[in-house]
């Protein structure tokens, strides 16, 4: 795994048989992409397969260096990557220059039935929720003991709720309890963030919940993950999010 300093953002790799790789959210500068397949080749490993766990945009990145391996994602991903893809590629533009505008977001939608990523590895089981974003899939790898949960569960984030969404607080609240049902985590991994233990996944969730508990009471303003301007200001637009719709739950 290696995380990049812009975000704190992570980009998890794992090794499948033969020298083939799965390349989850490679992220985020076009530097720390080539940083990351001039790896690869130097342990002599092949991307057989990409996953994009959410549609936004420093999730759908990938580079030419990386290959032409299928990168996979959910079908709401695939969706709402497609309906926004100028903006995507815009924001990239903006915030990590460089990108190759041809390959952002091309994505290809996983069978609506399928519960793992069809790939020669470990067995990937796919967690779709729609917290956060649309298509938004958490991935577990139960050999590993490994849960990847992208844009949640994150030490230095509180729950970036999805603004589009009629209930965005449930639909949180359902992606928590879907990770507390995973047996036996030893790791989890989140899209920005610090990599924990199983504890710590736990800690994590509750600290969710209660920042959610807080915020349909009107709060949330001492979580102590508030600790930058965007996050402050994602924080005032939940608490606008929740009296614009019917009062809050
Ligand atoms: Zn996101």
């Amino acid at each position: 795994m290696g995380t990049s300093h812009l975000y704190t953002t992570t980009t998890t790799v794992v090794i499948g048989a033969a020298g083939g790789c799965l390349v989850i959210d490679p992220a985020v500068t076009p530097d720390d992409i080539g940083v990351l397949a001039a790896e690869l080749r130097e342990r002599g490993l092949r991307v057989v397969a990409g996953f994009s766990t959410h549609p936004h945009w420093d999730h759908v990145l990938w580079s030419a260096e990386l290959g032409t391996a299928p990168r996979y994602a959910t079908t709401a991903n695939v969706a709402a990557v497609r309906k926004h893809r100028a903006d995507g590629i815009r924001i990239a533009d903006d915030e990590a220059p460089g990108h190759d505008p041809d390959l952002f977001g091309r994505l290809t939608p996983l069978p609506d039935t399928a519960t793992t990523l069809p790939w020669d590895g470990p067995a990937v089981r796919v967690l779709e929720h729609q917290a956060h974003a649309p298509g938004h899939a958490a991935l577990h790898i139960p050999s590993e003991h490994v849960l990847l949960t992208a844009d949640t569960c994150s030490d230095i984030e509180i729950p970036l709720l999805d603004p589009n969404a009629s209930d965005a607080v449930a639909d949180y609240r359902h992606a928590l309890r879907l990770f507390a049902a995973v047996s036996d985590v030893r790791h989890v991994i989140p899209g920005h963030g610090s990599v924990g233990d199983g504890a710590e996944l736990h800690r994590r969730i509750a600290a969710d919940h209660e920042y959610l508990d807080h915020l349909a009471a009107g709060g949330g303003d001492t979580d102590p993950r508030l600790t930058e301007e965007w996050l402050v200001k994602s924080h005032q637009a939940h608490l606008e999010y929740l009296t614009s719709t019917a009062g809050g739950r």
